[in-house]
């Protein structure tokens, strides 16, 4: 090695020790003919003082050094002079005095500074995402990401989970977005699509008898790519056999709780986690992913609604919507100015308006006085209505109210907005805290009102919930449950899954409810069809997100910062400069041409 020590290894103990050391020039100061250099590698940065008069020859090289050159020093360690010690440096009570000194390589002037404290433009730091990877904390992201992985094989590996890989290049899986499509040569005008996930496959490796599946998994959706998605992510996908329900969630919920309090022992976690079904969850929270750090929960009024002479409320409620909204907890002083920022943020989440009342002091609902209560402009109406109110959705004096009315989809999704809003708003996620929680129940299948036909809520290899499976052959499929479940933490969803169907006819049946033709059903997927034909067990499985996981205990915003070489909003690699044109032959080759 070209190395003994690692800058940033280099403390007290080391003091009086030789040393050699190889990094990156992350700063040179010349203080009255001495150079100063803080010299960086993996693992920290450490000072080099380079004295003309103790080693002549390697202060001629320190004279030469820029940033980001590549350097090797051999040197002594020695105690900083009383005074100027950096307690801001993990080894600022330590300094290096060097006898010799090796450029190893040049650096060209890097297109922003190697540190963690500047703002650099992101399409800049994608474009030389080399440099922006030396940052110390874009290290300390793949670190924690190499350790979430590593504790995921090894709990898995414990409970006797085998790790197996599945192919890139298979036939279109139907998770529900678009696949990416790769052109074969040897049968021109066919394609393989690549994986949205490893779904058919960890299936069929049930059947054949691996009963304990799972895989860092690489999946591909061709999606728009909507706020902080790639076009490519990791999933830890998992495939049990023999298991039901309450064995997935157990599993995971140990995997999820061990991997939290053993990596980022500071965050919080609320033991066990609790369980919503997807009704309770929407009704209490409008979301199938609530952020439960706060509280905020909602309450139907459609029937306070129709009390007043608001004609928004009633032509909502006349075409089937409903009136739903929350509380605010000590928040009933908002100005004028404050409402209309509420009511952008509702116009900016597609809500048509937001309604409220602010509650002013008093010391009981039942106290409240006439004058103490101001309500939105729409609402005229008795105190004694906004008492009823303010007990319907748990508001107390002091408190304001927000309410919506729309269609129930679109309510509670508006609210759900508002709610999300108001948290950020007043600071109410403590990013400390790692809210974890299950959804079950999800329906089975959701009507897609635009193209008329049915889709399966989470994928079509979901079972129905336990006895209703007799409902498919009704009329309303939407009130049949799935055994489906997702793991969701501080309002983003983190892992789906489901116990699956394992037999041909019900599988064949669900199929047909999706609208796919027969001949279509055998063409896509008589392969697991006939597999479950050969004595399939019954089975079930999970798929949690990697990048998203690690961008939570890494406090980071975006999973970008967590993926060495991400793409952009719009699917770029900036630094390849992918995707890209190909040569004409390349197209040939393949059979195929570009429509002008
Ligand atoms: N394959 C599913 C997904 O990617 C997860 C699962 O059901 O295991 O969402």
């Amino acid at each position: 090695m070209l190395k003994t020590t690692n800058c940033g290894d280099l403390g007290e103990e080391q003091i009086g020790s030789q040393t050699t050391l190889a990094g990156w020039v992350s700063r040179r100061r010349d203080h009255g003919g001495i150079i100063f250099v803080d010299l960086r590698d993996r693992t920290g940065v450490v000072q080099v003082v380079f004295n003309p008069e103790l080693a002549p020859e390697a202060y001629q090289v320190a004279d030469q050094l820029r940033a980001e050159w590549v350097l090797q020093v051999q040197g002594t360690v020695q105690r900083r002079p009383p005074g100027s010690e950096n307690p801001a440096m993990a080894t600022g009570t330590v300094e290096v005095i060097p006898h010799a000194a090796t450029i190893l390589n040049s650096s060209l002037t890097p297109p922003f500074y190697i540190t963690d404290d500047v703002e650099v433009d992101e399409s800049l730091r994608l474009r030389y995402r080399y440099l922006d990877l030396r940052r110390p904390k874009m290290y300390r992201n793949l670190v924690l990401r190499h350790k979430v992985v590593k504790y995921i094989r090894d709990f898995l590996d414990a409970r006797e989970f085998l790790e197996i890989e599945t192919p890139i290049l298979i036939k279109s899986t139907p998770e529900g977005a678009r696949d990416f499509l790769v052109p074969s040569r040897m049968q021109k005008g066919s394609f393989y699509a690549l994986p949205q996930s490893p779904q058919q496959l960890k299936q069929l490796l049930m059947v054949s008898g691996v009963e304990r599946y799972f895989q860092i998994a690489r999946c591909f959706r061709d999606e728009d790519l909507r706020a902080d998605r790639q076009p490519e992510f990791t999933q830890l996908d998992l495939e049990m056999s023999f298991a039901d329900e309450e064995d997935i969630l157990q599993l995971t919920e140990e995997l999820y709780t061990g991997l939290v309090e053993s990596l980022t022992p500071e965050k919080t976690l609320v033991k066990p986690f609790p369980r919503l079904t997807y009704d309770e969850a929407m009704e209490r929270y409008g979301s199938d992913k609530p952020d439960l750090r706060f509280g905020m929960e909602m309450a139907d009024a459609t029937d306070l609604a129709l009390e007043t002479e608001f004609r928004v409320f009633h032509s909502v409620i006349q075409a089937g919507g409903i009136v739903k909204g929350f509380a605010v907890k000590g928040q009933g002083h908002y100005t004028g100015s404050n409402m209309r920022e509420l009511e952008q943020a509702a116009k900016d989440a597609g809500a048509a308006g937001l309604s409220h009342l602010r509650l002013g002091q008093a010391s009981s609902i039942e106290a409240l006085e006439e004058e103490a209560v101001q309500l939105s402009p729409g609402l005229r109406m008795p105190v004694e209505w906004s008492r009823r109110m303010a007990q319907r959705v748990g508001a107390g004096p002091g408190d304001l109210i927000l309410l919506m009315a729309g269609p129930a989809k679109q309510a509670n999704l508006w609210l759900s907005a508002m709610r999300t809003y108001m948290g950020e708003r007043l600071g109410l996620g403590d990013p400390n805290a790692m809210t974890f929680a299950f959804i079950t129940e999800f329906p089975l299948f959701e009507w897609d009102e635009e193209h008329q036909r049915w889709h399966s809520s989470h994928h079509p290899f979901t079972s129905p919930a336990t006895g209703e499976e007799d409902l498919l052959d009704g009329e309303d499929l939407s009130r049949i449950k799935s055994k489906a479940y997702d793991l969701v933490c501080n309002g983003a969803e983190l892992a789906s899954g489901s116990i699956r169907i394992h037999r041909r006819e019900l599988q064949e049946k669900i199929f047909t409810i999706l609208g796919y033709p027969k001949e279509e059903i055998v063409a896509r997927f008589g392969h697991i069809l006939e597999a479950f034909e050969y004595g399939a067990p019954p089975h079930g499985g999970i798929a949690p997100g990697i990048d998203r996981l690690v961008a939570m205990l890494a406090g980071s915003s975006s999973i970008r910062e967590v993926i060495a070489f991400p793409k952009t909003q719009t699917g770029a690699d900036l630094l390849f400069g992918s995707p890209a044109p190909v040569a004409p032959d390349q197209l040939q080759e393949l059979g195929l041409g570009l429509l002008e």
